[in-house]
Formats: structure tokens, sequence, C-alpha cells
């Protein structure tokens, strides 16, 4: 199975993505974690990417495409994956399609989280993840068991991403409206673009999801 999430900063998809990898296998490949980890790792392409990330920029198309490639020639022959960040332009959807068509693969179905803004700056302002395992958590929604650690691996490295202060988080939307969301059209011509209520609660958003794949499987 191979799936885009789409949606705004905070609606959801990392979330979304890590729940559908366990139920059909499929490999969550998420370009801001990717990017996180470079910068982590104090590689060169960290470097370089590190300002650009903070401020709710884009990275440049040709570093992003770079990136994915690899993966998905990896993950297309086994149960197939889940982009999460990834196109966030239409010339990076182009390029997907070039590196599909280029893999004899194709995609199932791209998948829109619908969201009301307001609330998302909400839930932005509140987030934090676990740097050891990458389970994320919302001071407010959705907060850890016991304080300071994490419910998955008992990490006490719980951090807030520098690009969800206000000022980036401004900029980060203005990028996805400006740049991502023109991908929408062009996903709603192949006649793959789904949509989902965002705004639901968490297992409610998986449910809607799962019974949209199921369909698309049926189908097929
Ligand atoms: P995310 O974790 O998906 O919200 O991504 C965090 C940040 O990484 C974004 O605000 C961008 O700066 C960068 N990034 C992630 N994916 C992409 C992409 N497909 N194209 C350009 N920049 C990206």
């Amino acid at each position: 199975m191979n799936l885009i999430l789409l949606g705004p900063p905070g609606s959801g998809k990392g979330t979304q993505a890590k729940r559908i990898e366990q139920i059909y296998g499929a490999a969550q490949l998420a370009t801001g974690d990717m990017l996180r980890a470079e910068i982590a790792s104090g590689s060169a392409l960290g470097q370089r990417v590190k300002g650009i990330m903070a401020a709710g920029g884009l990275v440049s198309d040709d570093i992003i495409i770079a990136l994915i490639r690899g993966r998905i020639g990896g993950s297309a022959g086994a149960d197939g994956f889940i982009l999460d960040g990834f196109p966030r332009t239409v010339a990076q959807a182009e390029a997907l399609d070039r590196m599909l068509a280029g893999n004899h693969a194709a995609l199932d179905a791209v998948i829109e989280l619908e969201v009301d803004e307001a609330a998302l700056i909400d839930r932005l302002s509140g987030r934090f993840s676990c740097q050891n395992c990458g389970a994320s958590y919302h001071q407010r929604t959705h907060p850890t068991r016991v304080e300071g650690v994490c419910d998955d691996c008992g990490s006490t490295e719980l951090i807030c991403r520098p690009d969800d202060r206000p000022e980036a988080v401004r900029t980060r939307f203005e990028v996805y409206h400006g740049q991502t969301a023109p991908i929408l059209p062009f996903y709603r011509r192949q006649g793959i673009l789904q949509s989902v209520d965002g705004m639901a609660d968490i297992d409610e958003v998986t449910r809607q999801i799962r019974a949209l794949l199921d369909r698309i499987h049926t189908a097929s």
C-alpha cells in the first residue's frame, strides 16, 4: 500500500502515519524526521537545513527529492510506504510520480486531513515529543502518564521543536497555503484524493482512514 498523508502543520499526519504503519505494515517515511535526524547527527546536510527548518521555511526541492529517492525505491517492493510531510510542493509531487513510474509502482491514495486552523495553532503550541523513540504528546490533550517520562520507552528526553514557536508556526501555515495546498488539485485530477475529518479524536481519524483504505483494498 502506497499512501500520502497530506494536511497543514499539526493536522496529525505523524500520529496517524505511525498507526497506519502498525496496522498495515507499510513504512512511514517522514521527511521532517529524516531532516531532524540529519541535524542531530551534525551532518553537513543537517547544518545546511537547520536554520530554514527552525524558521518554518521549506528545504529546497533538490535536497528533499534526493533524500526520499532511495527510501521509496527500498520500500516500494515490500509492504509499501506512508509519506508524511512529502510532497510539499507541486515540483515534489511531480518528481514522486516520476520515481514511482520508474519503479513500476503507483499511489493507492492521497488522504487529506481536513482541519480548523485556529484549533491547529492551539495543538502546535503544546506539542512535544520523545527524542529517543519519536512518540508524540500534547501538554493539554495527550500528556505523558508520568510528567517528563515517555510512556512508550521511559526516556526523559522530551523536547519541543524549535519550529513550534509562534513565529515559525505562522510561517509554516503561510508556506502550507502558498506551496503545499496546490498539490491538492494535482491529486484530485488523478482521482486519488480522499479526505477525512482531522478534527475528530485520534482514534476516530484512524478509523476513518482504515475504512477508506479497506475500501480501496477491496476494490483493487
Ligand atoms: P514536518 O516534521 O513534516 O512538519 O517538517 C518539519 C520541517 O522540515 C518543515 O517545516 C520544513 O522546513 C522541512 N521539511 C520537511 N519535509 C519537507 C519537504 N517535503 N519539503 C521541504 N521541506 C520539508
